[in-house]
C-alpha cells in the first residue's frame, strides 16, 4: 500500500489546540541586557504555516528546541526574544509560557481563543525532549489536540515533540515548509534534472562523503572547495601546507577520486587559494599563483583563478545544488570566494538549491538569497535526507493513501 504524508491543509483545525513543532533554532546575541536574534529566516520560514492555523481558525500553540541547554533550565537559551520577533513579524500578540510542560502551560493552552499564537518555552530545558521519555510525551500530549511539524531540521530525531508525540496524536500532518523542503529535496535525491552539478565545501569531509557517494551515479561534475578540498589535493600529491586535514579524510578523499574516475564524473578542485599564516593572520593574507600551498600557509579561502574556473564549468548546468562555504567566510577577509560563488550561481538559468550547515547563511550574507529556487533550512538533516536516510519524523506523519492511520 502506497503511503503519503499528510499535509497541513487536509486538517481540521478551527477550535483546536494545534501544537506545531517548529525550527526557531536562531543565532542569537546579546545586546545590553537582553538577548535578540541576528537571523530571524528561521522563524519567517514558519510564518506561513502560523498564518494557516491562525486563518483556520485554530489555536496555535508554537514548540521548539533552541541551543543546547541539555535538560535544564538556562536564561541563556530562552525563546523569549524568539517571542519578541515573532510577535513583530505577525504584528500580533504572542504568548509565552514559562515553561513548555506543566499546569500553567495546560490552563494557558485551555484559555485561548480561535487565532491566539502561544509560544512554548525552550523544549530541552527538559531531558525528556531529547530521550523521547513517555512522561515528558504525556505531558505534551495536555496541550496538544492536532499536531502538525514544520521543523525539517529536526525530522532526522527520535525526539518527544518530533516522534513521540505525534504517534500519540491521530490528527497529524506536516506544515508548509516541510512540504517544501519534501518537494525540492525528493526530486534532486530521485531525478534531478542533467547536466546536474554538485558543489560541497565546508570542513566535514566525513558528514559529506556518503552524499557525495549517493550522487556519483547521477551528477555529472562536482565542485569542491572549502576545508574538504585540501584532503583531495593532498591525495593528489599537492602541497597543501598547514591547511586543515588529516589522514583519514585523505583516504576518503581518494576514495572518491577512484570512483568518480571510473564513473567518468568530473571532479573540480580549487586551482589557487588566499592563504595566510594561521586564521588570525588577516594582514599577511595572499593568494597563491598555482595549486600549491608553501609549508606556512594554510588554505582560508579559494582564489580568483578558481572562481573564474568553476564559473566556466557551471555552465549550462541544468540543476545546481550547493553545500558548505568556500573558505572560513565567517571572517570577511576570507569571504570573498563563497559570496562570489553565490553569485556565480545566482546568475546561471539552472535550479539553484542550497543547503546544509552554513550555505544559508553565506548566501543570504551575499544578498543573493532571492534568486536561489531553494534554500534548505536543514543542516544535517538536508544532508541525511539527500543520502537517502529515512526520518523517524517523516515516518510518524505517514498514512496510508486511501485512509486513516
Ligand atoms: P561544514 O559545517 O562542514 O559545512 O563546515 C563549515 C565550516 O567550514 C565553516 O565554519 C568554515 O569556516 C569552515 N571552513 C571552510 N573553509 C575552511 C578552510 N579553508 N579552513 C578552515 N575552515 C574552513
Amino acid at each position: 500500500m502506497q503511503k503519503e504524508i499528510r499535509k497541513i491543509q487536509e486538517l481540521d483545525l478551527r477550535g483546536k489546540r494545534v501544537f506545531v513543532r517548529v525550527d526557531f533554532n536562531v543565532p542569537l546575541k546579546h545586546d545590553g541586557d537582553k538577548w535578540v536574534v541576528t537571523d530571524s529566516k528561521r522563524i519567517e520560514g514558519a510564518l506561513e504555516t502560523i498564518r494557516h492555523v491562525i486563518a483556520s481558525e485554530g489555536k496555535c500553540i508554537l514548540a521548539s528546541h533552541l541551543g543546547r541547554p541539555k535538560g535544564k533550565r538556562d536564561s541563556k537559551y530562552s525563546l523569549e526574544p524568539v517571542g519578541a520577533k515573532l510577535s513583530e513579524l505577525l504584528g500580533k500578540d504572542v504568548i509565552l509560557t514559562d515553561d513548555c510542560i506543566g499546569d500553567g502551560a495546560k490552563s494557558l493552552s485551555l484559555r485561548m481563543r480561535n487565532g491566539d499564537v502561544l509560544l512554548l518555552e525552550n523544549l530541552r530545558f527538559h531531558e525528556g525532549e531529547e530521550e523521547n521519555s513517555p512522561d515528558f510525551v504525556a505531558k505534551l500530549l495536555e496541550l496538544t489536540d492536532v499536531y502538525v511539524n514544520d521543523a525539517f531540521g529536526t525530522m532526522h530525531r527520535a525526539h518527544a515533540s518530533t516522534v513521540g508525540l505525534p504517534k500519540m496524536v491521530p490528527q497529524r500532518g506536516a506544515g508548509f515548509l516541510v512540504q517544501k523542503e519534501l518537494q525540492y529535496l525528493s526530486k534532486l535525491r530521485e531525478l534531478p534534472e542533467r547536466p546536474f552539478m554538485l558543489i560541497m565545501g565546508g570542513a566535514k569531509i566525513s558528514d559529506k562523503i556518503s552524499i557525495l557517494e549517493h550522487f556519483l551515479p547521477k551528477v555529472d561534475k562536482v565542485f569542491i572547495g572549502g576545508a574538504m578540498a585540501y584532503a583531495f589535493l593532498k591525495s593528489q600529491g599537492h602541497s597543501i601546507g598547514k591547511s586543515l586535514c588529516d589522514e583519514k579524510q585523505e583516504q576518503l578523499a581518494s576514495k572518491i577520486l577512484k570512483i568518480a574516475d571510473a564513473r567518468r564524473v568530473k571532479i573540480l578542485l580549487p586551482v589557487d587559494h588566499v592563504m595566510a599564516r594561521s586564521l588570525k593572520d588577516v594582514a599577511g593574507m595572499k593568494t597563491t599563483e598555482n595549486t600549491e600551498i608553501p609549508n606556512d600557509f594554510l588554505g582560508v579561502d579559494v582564489g580568483p583563478k578558481t572562481l573564474e574556473l568553476f564559473k566556466s564549468e557551471l555552465d549550462g548546468a541544468k540543476t545546481i545544488f550547493w553545500n558548505g562555504p568556500m573558505g572560513v567566510f565567517e571572517q570577511p577577509e576570507f569571504a570573498k570566494g563563497t559570496f562570489e560563488l553565490a553569485r556565480i550561481i545566482a546568475e546561471t538559468a539552472a535550479l539553484k538549491l542550497a543547503g546544509g550547515g552554513d550555505s544559508a547563511a553565506a548566501i543570504s550574507q551575499s544578498g543573493s538569497d532571492s534568486k536561489f529556487d531553494f534554500i534548505s533550512t536543514g543542516g544535517g538533516a538536508t544532508l541525511e535526507f539527500l543520502e537517502g536516510r529515512e526520518f523517524a519524523g517523516l515516518k510518524v506523519l505517514e498514512f496510508r493513501k486511501t485512509g486513516d492511520a
